[in-house]
């Protein structure tokens, strides 16, 4: 997982979706964190079994399996994991209702997210500092099923590297991209939605605030084609009038889509049509461009009509 040794990598664990969402949006504009989310316990769980993380941030109370006990599985498999816990327990309330100490620091609900800052700042005093040269952050979120290559796009962009034995995303995950447009320096926020497929209504928290929309399939497996119009219908409902890319993937497989297809439903919802495969790198870099691209005009259209 660390492709990069200045990355520190952070898991956050917690079921209300709507803190989760804005404490990623607080550290997007934290240089150097790798940011993982789960939603529930037995999730965070298998992240932790398949991960090293150098930050747990866990909700005492997270359903299936508790923000202690992950913080001991944490522990138990780096010593070096710095533990945050969270609750709404007071300190003295926490410290009373569990015998020994388990994190290294406490955060009491509802807490602002300055609160959080100061205790990533403390924790990683070096690396961490905001980043001046950012003018803007525009958020942009993947949608489409499992395996279509949303993780590995993402990869392939920020690393330019292709790992075909990667494991699959559990909970949410962002990854931040710094580039540039027209003479701009922004920070790309991707939020990588694909652990989430089970249930849509988990998902709307985390479509707040998004300035485009990048709709994925695979070319080579027809059902992620049909299950596009569903992740079609869900950024509607959610994000009316953001704008969608359609990106067919994984083009140096035997094709189960072709162009002409997929370029009927881009036309019939008046969307614009990518390809791209991680594998050969083809389409990657243009298809992110774009996003980044439309994100940005979103943001300028937005900013124009206050
Ligand atoms: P996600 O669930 O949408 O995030 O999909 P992943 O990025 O985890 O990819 C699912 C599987 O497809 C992995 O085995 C990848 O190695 C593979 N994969 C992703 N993109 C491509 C591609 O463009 N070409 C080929 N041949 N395989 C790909
Ligand atoms: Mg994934």
């Amino acid at each position: 997982m660390k492709e990069n040794s200045a990355q520190r990598h952070i898991l956050i664990v917690d079921n209300d979706t709507r803190i989760v969402a804005e404490m990623v949006r607080a550290l997007s504009l934290r240089d150097h964190l790798q940011i993982h989310t789960c939603t529930n316990g037995a999730d965070a769980l298998q992240a932790l079994q398949q991960n090293t993380f150098d930050l747990i941030i866990a909700d005492w109370h997270v359903p299936q399996v508790d923000g202690i006990t992950l913080i001991r599985h944490a522990q138990e498999r780096s010593a070096e994991t710095v533990t945050v816990l969270m609750s709404h327990y007071s300190i003295a309330e926490a410290q009373s209702l569990s015998a020994t100490p388990v994190a290294h620091h406490y955060l009491t609900k509802p807490f602002a997210m300055d609160d959080l800052i100061s205790v990533i700042d403390s924790i990683f005093p070096a690396i961490t500092n905001h980043s001046p040269k950012v003018a803007h952050v525009l958020k942009v979120v993947l949608g489409g099923d499992a395996n279509v290559g949303k993780t590995s796009l993402i990869q392939r962009y920020c690393t330019g590297l292709f790992d075909p034995t990667r494991a699959m995303t559990i909970g949410v995950d962002f990854h931040l991209y710094d580039l540039e447009i027209e003479q701009e320096p922004l920070r790309l926020v991707v939020w990588d939605l694909g652990g989430q497929e089970r249930f849509s209504f988990a998902r709307q928290a985390f479509y707040r605030g998004t300035q485009a929309v990048g709709l994925v399939f695979d070319a080579s497996n027809r059902t992620s084609f049909y299950n596009l119009m569903r992740w079609w219908r869900e950024t509607r409902e959610y994000l009316p009038g953001v704008p969608v890319l359609m990106l067919a993937n994984k083009i140096d497989l035997p094709r189960q889509i072709s162009t002409e297809e997929a370029q009927q439903i881009a036309q019939a919802w008046n969307i614009q049509l990518f390809e791209s495969s991680c594998a050969t790198g083809d389409g990657v870099n243009e298809f992110f461009h774009a996003l980044a691209q439309s994100a940005w005009e979103h943001l300028h259209a937005l900013t124009a009509t206050k």
